[in-house]
């Protein structure tokens, strides 16, 4: 069957940047499975995805903006080393879950110096070119209950 309005996929991907440089794959690993329409994977993925059946191979390119975004300026910002209390040390690379206004953001911390860390809330990927190199292994219809949660159940998917 084809991939519509409420159909569970389940799919291998290896995600590389413009640059050819691999970002992730699903290689070694249980394929991804996803609720088609429900917002699961980033919007230009689900888009390319579209009507294509188990068994198709494709590449899929996705814009920054049809991805994880661009990058925002005003998501970098200096935070004085109080902030952390209860955190013995910091380095660059370490995340954090901070309270914004608009709701929890990870932060990853890009500098530290002296009493100051810069952190950074932008998504890993953001403001990159995406291309997934996409093998669809599996297309059924989604359960009634899978539709009402938004998500897939089952082995790969939420188990509740
Ligand atoms: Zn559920």
């Amino acid at each position: 069957m084809q991939i519509a309005q409420n159909s569970v996929v389940a799919f291998h991907y290896t995600l590389t940047n413009d640059a050819g440089e691999v970002l992730d794959s699903s290689e070694g690993r249980e394929p991804l499975t996803y609720l088609h329409g429900a917002g699961n994977i980033i919007p230009g993925l689900e888009k390319e995805l579209e009507g294509k059946a188990s068994g198709d191979k494709l590449i899929a390119k996705v814009s920054a903006e049809e991805g994880y975004g661009e990058v925002q300026d005003q998501l970098v910002q200096e935070v004085p080393r109080d902030a952390f209390q209860g955190v013995e040390s910091i380095e660059p690379g370490m995340q954090f879950q901070a309270q914004t206004q608009g709701g929890p953001l990870m932060v990853t911390v890009t500098s530290v110096e002296g009493d100051t860390v810069t952190v950074d809330g932008n998504h890993p990927l953001a403001g990159q070119n995406l291309n997934f190199d996409v093998e669809i292994t599996d297309v059924r219809e989604a359960s009634q209950e899978e539709i009402e949660h938004g998500h897939v159940h089952g082995p790969e998917g939420h188990q509740h």
